[in-house]
């Protein structure tokens, strides 16, 4: 018997294994094993996702929302993760006779596999959030050769049918994420099962960026590392820097502020107005003090330390909108707030993380990338799009002609 892997690999094809992990979990009873692509590896649809339950191959809206979900925090709401989900459990727990074909199963406790999937897709995203796809650096490659005729060749990964052959696969298995160092140091480790206990991801050994060698255009750095070269998008993860630690201050309860040395107007109405007269001691969960002053006037007071160098008027009014939406409700504690800090910061545009053309002295450059090492899914921003892209020497010699 072929090892999973090895079967995964046959039937999505290399391209997925290059961008995935392997993930297993136990979660009341059920045994979890999924196939994970990288956030930044995405699809359309939901059509490049596999469920099997005990063996059999199920199609179930109420999975690909569950797998949705795990991965809501790290990729753009339209787009859909690439996965092949293996459920285990007591027959006696999920009936296969709900339809004909047995394309459709009727689980007893619907809510505990639904959690067992998100557990599973949190736990592999928390080893793999700082990879980028291998199809962006494909790309990268793709738009520099584009004055050499037959672009097509240097990116043929993106263009791998998507079930090729098997002796392709096998040979394809030995060099498995060869393009991604850092997701071939996590693919090689064992799966192991998930603990509370057990710390897998230790983000300061996984992710190099390099040395901060130029900053181009005021908005991408260039780093030399050991293997290559990287190329960072600084507002791109500038964003995933700001919400991730708002994210954890939030979850403490402790947002950091910074008081306004000149407090700014605020002048609303209709629902907007209504609303804050309602609830804006809510605001200050967020860091952002607003004091009503009048039927359609208000006083922002304070805003996040975070993003203290944008617009005051836009943070408060896009957080107002995003508790309005959301339905806020400090009842709801983490999981409410954390809804609407994902909605608040995941509207915002990315170009407004660091102001348009922000020129970055070299320590700071440094220090933006010593930041993304230590930050949790830097590998993209809150809109799913790659904060860095990696070449490799050997890449760059391809590109050059020195390389086979
Ligand atoms: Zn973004």
């Amino acid at each position: 018997a072929q090892d999973e892997p090895a079967r995964v690999l046959a039937i999505m094809g290399r391209e997925f294994s290059e961008n995935s992990v392997q993930q297993l979990i136990e979660h009341e009873g059920i045994h979890i094993s999924a196939h994970l692509s990288l956030p930044t590896f995405h699809h359309r649809d939901s059509t490049r996702m596999m469920f099997l339950v005990n063996g059999r191959v199920i199609r179930d809206k109420a999975l690909i929302a569950a797998l949705r979900a795990g991965y809501r925090d790290v990729m753009f709401h339209d787009r859909y993760p690439v996965a092949v989900i293996r459920l285990e459990m007591d027959p006696a727990d999920v009936d296969v006779n709900v339809h004909p074909a047995k394309r459709e199963v009727r689980f007893k406790s619907p809510q505990t596999v639904r959690a067992g999937i998100v557990a599973c897709v949190r736990a592999g995203i928390e080893g793999m959030g700082q990879s980028v796809a291998t199809t962006t650096t494909n790309k990268a490659l793709g738009a520099m050769n584009s004055s050499m005729p037959n672009v097509s060749s240097y990116v043929s990964h993106s263009s791998m049918p998507r079930f090729s052959s098997a002796s392709m696969q096998s040979h394809a298995a030995l060099n498995t994420s060869k393009n991604n160092p850092e997701l071939q140091h996590l693919l090689f480790r064992a799966p192991h099962e998930v603990h509370e206990s057990d710390k897998l991801y230790d983000i300061g050994e996984v992710l190099n960026l390099g040395h901060a060698v130029a900053q181009l255009h005021s908005c991408y750095i260039v780093t030399e590392t050991e293997q290559g070269i990287v190329l960072v998008d600084q507002h791109a993860a500038h964003e995933r820097i700001s919400y991730e630690k708002l994210k954890a201050q939030l979850s403490k309860g402790a947002v950091s502020t910074q008081m306004l040395l000149t407090p700014v107007t605020l002048s609303l109405q209709g629902e907007q107005a209504a609303w804050l007269h309602d609830h804006n001691s809510q605001l200050e969960a967020f860091g952002v003090s607003v004091e009503v002053m009048g039927d359609e006037s208000f006083l922002i007071r304070s805003v996040p330390a975070m993003l203290a160098s944008e617009s005051p008027l836009a943070l408060a009014v896009e957080l107002i909108d995003a508790c309005i939406l959301m339905g806020v409700d400090a009842e709801a504690g983490d999981t409410g707030l954390g809804r609407v800090l994902e909605r608040w910061l995941g509207n915002r545009a990315c170009k407004g993380s660091i102001k348009a053309g922000r020129v970055l002295l070299p320590e700071e450059q440094e220090n933006l990338l010593r930041e993304m090492e230590q930050t949790p899914n830097i590998a993209q921003c809150n809109h799913g799009r790659p904060t860095y892209v990696r070449l490799s020497l050997h890449e760059l010699d391809r590109l050059f002609g020195r390389k086979e």
